[in-house]
C-alpha cells in the first residue's frame, strides 16, 4: 500500500566546492559568476555568489528527459528533442487543434495526454492563444550563506604546438574572423561554500488539468510520471549539472536539510535554510515546528525528515520513491 502524498519540500544546505555552474557572461577574456544581493535573517545586506533557479529546473528536467525516452513516456514532438519551446513548438499538435478548434480547457486535457514533461515542467502557450500551465516542480535560487562562501578567478591559458611566425602570423589573420585558433589566456572563476536550495513540488497536481478540475490521465499514468519525477529531484542534487563542468566539476562535500510531505491538501512546509546564519539547526527545529502546528491534534499529516549527509538524503528519496504514490484531488463538476 503505496502512502499518496500531495506536496513535497525540500529545504537543503550543500556544500560545493570550486564550481561554476552559473556564470553570466564575459568581458574580454575575463569570465563573470552571478552574484547576488540578499538579506539575512538579522537584515543585514549581503552580496553573495549564486546559482539561478533557472539551472536547477533545467537541470530536473534534463533527468526526466533522460528517463522519459528511457521508459517510454508520451512526449510532445517538440520535447522528444528537448526543445525549451516544449509544445509551443509542435507545429502538428498546434495546427490540428486550431483547425478542429478545440477549446482552451479540451488543449490541456490533449497536451497532458500528449507530454509528461509540458505537464509536469509547466508551458505558457502562445501559439495561437495564450494559455498557463503551472509547473509542478518549482526552484528558488541557490544562494550562498553571507561568510561561508568565496569567489577567485583563476588564470588559464590555451597552449598550441606550433608558434612558428608563419603559423602566429596566419592565426592572428584567422582572428579577425573569430576562429580563436591561435594561443590565448583566460581567467575563470571559481567559487567555494555552504548554499542554501529550496525545492517545491506539488505532485497531487500531476496530470491535473486546472480548468476542468479533472485528471486528463489515468491513474497509473500518475503514478509513472510521480515517480520518475522524484527519482529525478534525486539525480539533481547528487549530479548538479550546469556550467563549465569538464573542467570544473563541483566538489559536493556536505549535504543536510530537511523533507516534507503532505498526505491532503495542507501544505508541505518550506521555509529558507539561510535561517539560523552559522547554526544549522535552527530552520530544521523550525520546520519541525511548523509541522507539529499544522497537524495539530488530526493525526500526521504533514511529515518531516532530516537528513545529515548526501547518502542519508539518497537513501530517503529512494523510501519516497518505492512508497508514494500523487494523491488525488477531489474532482471538481
Ligand atoms: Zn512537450
Amino acid at each position: 500500500m503505496k502512502t499518496p502524498i500531495a506536496s513535497l519540500s525540500i529545504a537543503a544546505r550543500a556544500t560545493l566546492d570550486m564550481h561554476s555552474l552559473n556564470n553570466e557572461g564575459g568581458e574580454g577574456n575575463q569570465i563573470q559568476t552571478r552574484m547576488v544581493d540578499i538579506v539575512d535573517h538579522k537584515g543585514e545586506l549581503h552580496n553573495v555568489n549564486a546559482i539561478s533557479g533557472d539551472m536547477l529546473k533545467h537541470v530536473l528536467m534534463e533527468h526526466f528527459y533522460q528517463q522519459a525516452r528511457a521508459q517510454h513516456l508520451s512526449l510532445c514532438l517538440s520535447c522528444q528533442s528537448f526543445n525549451a519551446n516544449r509544445i509551443n513548438a509542435d507545429k502538428d499538435f498546434i495546427k490540428r487543434t486550431e483547425k478542429e478548434k478545440v477549446s482552451d480547457a479540451d488543449f490541456i486535457d490533449q497536451m497532458l495526454q500528449t507530454c509528461a514533461i509540458d505537464d509536469v515542467a509547466g508551458i505558457l502557450v502562445t501559439e495561437k492563444r495564450s494559455l498557463p500551465r503551472k509547473s509542478i516542480t518549482e526552484f528558488g535560487w541557490v544562494l550562498g550563506l553571507p561568510g561561508k562562501v568565496s569567489t577567485n578567478s583563476y588564470f588559464h591559458a590555451k597552449y598550441v604546438a606550433e608558434r612558428s611566425v608563419e603559423k602566429r602570423a596566419e592565426d592572428a589573420d584567422n582572428q579577425k574572423t573569430g576562429a580563436n585558433l591561435g594561443q590565448s589566456i583566460f581567467h575563470r572563476p571559481a567559487s567555494s561554500g555552504i548554499y542554501a536550495i529550496v525545492c517545491h513540488l506539488e505532485l497531487s497536481r500531476i496530470g491535473y488539468n486546472d480548468i476542468k478540475q479533472i485528471y486528463a490521465i489515468d491513474e497509473a499514468e500518475r503514478q509513472h510520471r510521480a515517480s520518475l519525477l522524484l527519482e529525478s529531484v534525486l539525480y539533481t542534487f547528487i549530479e548538479l549539472n550546469g556550467a563549465m563542468r569538464s573542467s570544473q566539476l563541483p566538489h559536493l562535500v556536505a549535504l543536510e536539510g530537511v523533507i516534507t510531505t503532505s498526505t491532503g491538501v495542507m501544505p508541505a512546509p518550506l521555509i529558507s535554510p539561510l535561517i539560523g546564519g552559522d547554526d544549522s539547526n535552527i530552520y530544521r527545529e523550525q520546520v519541525q515546528s511548523i509541522a507539529s502546528a499544522l497537524n495539530g491534534n488530526n493525526g500526521e499529516q504533514v511529515k518531516v525528515n532530516t537528513f545529515d549527509t548526501i547518502s542519508d538524503f539518497a537513501t530517503q528519496m529512494r523510501t519516497l520513491i518505492d512508497s508514494s504514490s500523487p494523491f488525488e484531488l477531489a474532482i471538481g463538476r
